[in-house]
């Protein structure tokens, strides 16, 4: 398992700390874990003028999987575009061509009350969001703002997807759902758009191939309701990339706690970049008071999507149950009655239960 770690900017070193010791405990468990540190987003500016150095972009293409913490920093508010740290971030998914980004939103019973629906509608939420990340209307050309014959300007972008664009993420999707609870909600708009009409029609396609999964259809706006009425009705949530981009923001929100929450963005032979949701929260960095758990259950996404051992995955993730279940928490996530930890300790707690 050869892993490139990039560390980034921010709580990103602290918390990437912690996912690596638990990397370690595997390795000191016999597992074969080879470890690469490099530079990327302000830290990748800070090293080589560039916030995707050639040597991390090369580094990731050799290795298996990337484990990455956030970027982003105030002092690199002011640098022109291409040297912000967010385009290290943009260009490494598109360098990697990573089309699936996945998101799970999961509420540990212990953290129910974090949320802000009511405990009984999210306690034991586990839903994953689906969503195409390299094409739609984010990426369709032509885009612009032109000027009328009127003299009034118009804005204008295209929406666009090809079949196979489609198709190659229904597979990740119904993949995805085998290994769960085998249903798919596939997120559209077919009821107003083209594109949508054709991404309804080739996902349906693609469900014939996997006749124990059951596949339904919801418009985008309902599906947006549903969330925050009955979210446990969800496994699997299919989008395309504009849908995927505001569903998985308010899904993530059900659980109450950004700190917790995974993510895996893969290409098509399941080789993947995992990080947190979350940024890279200037406001708290080197307090030593950052949540490194959404980082070490990236470690357990990777374990199951890109080296298929979900023997591993369930461990990670039942290490992490555990020390909740001790009561241990990081500010973000604390209320009375449960023990106030650092990153440190909250990192050394995990490495022990697991
Ligand atoms: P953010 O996610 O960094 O922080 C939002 C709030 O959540 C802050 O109050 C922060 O302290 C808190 N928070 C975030 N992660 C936490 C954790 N693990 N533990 C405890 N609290 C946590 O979002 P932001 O403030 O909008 O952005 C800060 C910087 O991060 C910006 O430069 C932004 O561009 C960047 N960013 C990077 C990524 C990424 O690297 N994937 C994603 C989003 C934002």
């Amino acid at each position: 398992m050869k892993i490139a770690v990039l560390p980034g900017d921010g709580i990103g070193p602290e918390i990437v700390a912690q996912a690596s010791k638990v990397l370690e405990a595997l390795r000191s468990d016999g597992l074969k874990i080879e470890l690469e540190h490099a530079h990327i987003g302000g830290a990748g500016y800070d090293a080589a003028g560039d916030p995707l150095p050639d040597a991390t972009l090369n580094l990731a293409k050799q290795s298996d999987a990337v484990l990455l913490g956030a970027v982003g920093g105030y002092q690199y508010d002011t640098l022109a575009r291409p040297l912000r740290p967010e385009q290290g971030l943009l260009r490494i998914r598109k360098g990697l061509s990573l089309f699936a980004n996945l998101r799970p939103a999961m509420v540990y019973p212990e953290l129910a009350n974090a949320s802000s629906l009511k405990p009984e509608l999210v306690a034991g939420l586990d839903i994953m969001i689906l969503r195409e990340l390299t094409g739609d209307i984010y990426f369709g050309q032509p885009r612009g703002v032109r000027t009328l014959d009127n003299g009034e300007r118009q804005g204008f972008d295209t929406m666009l997807y090809s079949e196979s664009e489609i198709r190659r993420v229904a597979h990740v999707g119904f993949q995805i759902a085998m290994k769960r609870n085998k249903k798919v909600c596939s997120v559209d708009k077919a009821n107003v758009l083209d594109t949508s009409m054709l991404w309804r029609e080739i996902v349906t396609e693609v469900a014939k191939e996997y006749s124990a999964v059951e596949l339904s259809h919801m418009y985008v706006d309902n599906a947006a309701m549903q969330l925050v009425r009955a979210p446990k009705q969800f496994d699997v949530m299919l989008t395309g990339n504009i849908f995927g981009d505001i569903l998985s923001d308010e899904a993530s929100m059900l659980t109450g706690s950004i700190g917790m929450l995974p993510s895996a963005s893969l290409d098509a032979n399941n080789k993947g970049l995992y990080e947190p949701c979350h940024g890279s929260a200037p406001d708290i960095a080197g307090k030593n008071i950052a949540n490194p758990l959404a980082t070490i259950l990236s470690v357990a996404m990777m374990m199951r999507y890109t080296f298929a051992r979900e023997d591993i995955a369930q461990r990670i993730e039942a290490a992490v149950r555990k020390t909740l279940q001790r009561g241990l928490r990081t500010a973000d996530i604390f209320e009375a009655g449960t023990q106030k930890v650092g990153t440190d300790a909250m990192g050394a707690a995990v490495v022990a239960a697991l």
